[in-house]
């Protein structure tokens, strides 16, 4: 805590020790995104149920995932939004000192997969359900809580339909990854891909009988490693982004089957991670035209069988940063931070920010920590989250006087 902050009262330092425990319960749900994380929605429903709270559930295709949504206050439009995701990233090949789904506290540190990103801040906010629900708020607040936000923030897309075409719009929301309590005012967007390159295959003594996929895979990787130099180059080094550049993924390649074989397939998962204004759809169709116009010609010329198949994975538009948006204002007010960052990886708050939601993001615990073995939260970091949380109510509650 920071060298002002007073002394936690008995009721708050109440609150901090519900939101541990309720870590520990968040975290035993193995809510790895390729799982259903019905049961921690299902416990959560029931936790709020218990606080006279009806949660208003929105599910996928398949009805294996849900988003909860409940509001405390006022039915009335300009809530403010606390939004955590409750999926986590997998464990599979990760060295672990503890059971990554069972909580372990180590010298003021709680472990487990999702500790920092980002059941710490949904145990927070839930924490404070008692608390928000004794006050007489006059601005509503909402608990957005969604699924499979690590695989390109799917959920909350349904989530944040259902609220703009059903319930009176929020005026901000609060998107609690980990920042370490700062606040990011703006981050990267993103769009990724998945390209197949099929060839066709023979003995490497006799490549003009064959069309070579791995070949043709790296000139269109060559042709992204020439886009992202270009980028680099126009780059503004004073945009506050790390790096300042729309930045190019390219972070998985697969392809033949032996050093004498032309390959007939190769396929590679490639991405840009857009600057706030970059053109992705220019971007997108500059990659789309080189494959048809530069290497695909060449394939088809051995083989009308072979192709190139370029599949959009995801697309998560960028924060702008906005310093006078109602949510930046709002965090600056309460936290008595002055300043904002920006981050280079996607989070929610842009989806948001296209439905008219003015966004931040502001939670407990590390980015540093995040998607790595002995993921940590401290304590003090949920200190700290669950004091502005509590603030956050007080002003909620005379949102005039403050
Ligand atoms: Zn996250």
């Amino acid at each position: 805590m920071s060298a002002e902050t007073p002394m936690p009262t008995p009721e708050q330092q109440e609150i901090v020790q519900r939101s541990v425990d309720l870590l520990a319960k968040l975290i035993a749900f193995d809510t790895t995104s390729v799982n259903s994380n019905l049961q921690l929605i299902e416990f959560v429903r029931e936790y709020l149920q218990q606080e006279g709270l009806d949660s208003r559930l929105s599910y996928d295709e398949t009805n294996k995932k849900a988003n909860l949504w409940v509001t405390i206050g006022p039915d009335i439009a300009g809530g403010v939004v606390l939004s955590g995701h409750t999926d986590v990233v997998p464990v599979a090949g990760q060295d672990w000192s503890s059971d990554p789904f069972v909580m372990d506290t180590r010298n003021g540190k709680l472990y487990g997969r999702g500790t920092a990103d980002m059941k710490g801040f949904v145990a927070c906010v839930l924490a404070h359900t008692a608390y928000y629900k004794s006050l007489p708020l006059q601005v509503p607040l909402h608990f957005a809580f969604s699924y499979d936000e690590e695989v390109g923030c799917l959920g909350v897309r349904g989530l944040i339909d259902d609220v703009t075409a059903n319930l009176p719009t929020p005026r901000a929301v609060i998107v609690g990854e980990p920042t370490s309590m700062k606040i990011i005012g703006g981050n990267k967007g993103g769009r990724s891909f998945h390209t197949v390159v099929t060839g066709v295959d023979g003995h490497s003594s006799l490549p003009q009988l064959g069309a070579n996929a791995i070949i043709a895979a790296n000139r269109i990787i060559t042709n992204l490693v020439e886009i992202q130099d270009r980028l680099i180059a126009i780059a503004d080094p004073n945009n506050g982004f790390v790096p300042p550049y729309t930045s190019l993924d390219l972070g998985l390649i697969n392809g033949g089957q032996a050093s004498n074989i032309i390959p007939a397939r190769c396929e590679f998962s490639w991405g840009f991670r857009g600057l706030p204004g970059e053109d992705m759809d220019a971007l997108e169709q500059e990659v789309r035209e080189f494959i048809d116009s530069q290497v695909l010609p060449d394939l088809r010329a051995v083989s009308s069988a072979t192709s190139i198949v370029t599949e959009l994975r995801s697309d998560v538009p960028p924060l702008e940063p906005d310093e006078n948006s109602a949510a930046e204002q709002l965090v600056r007010h309460l936290s008595r931070l002055n300043s904002s960052a920006r981050v280079s990886y996607g989070t929610e708050a842009g989806l948001f920010q296209q439905a008219g939601i003015a966004g931040v993001i502001f939670g407990p615990g590390n980015i540093e920590q995040a998607h790595l073995p002995d993921e940590f939260v401290t304590i003090q970091q949920m200190q700290e989250c669950c004091s502005f949380l509590s603030k956050l109510g007080g002003w909620a509650a005379s949102p005039a006087d403050t």
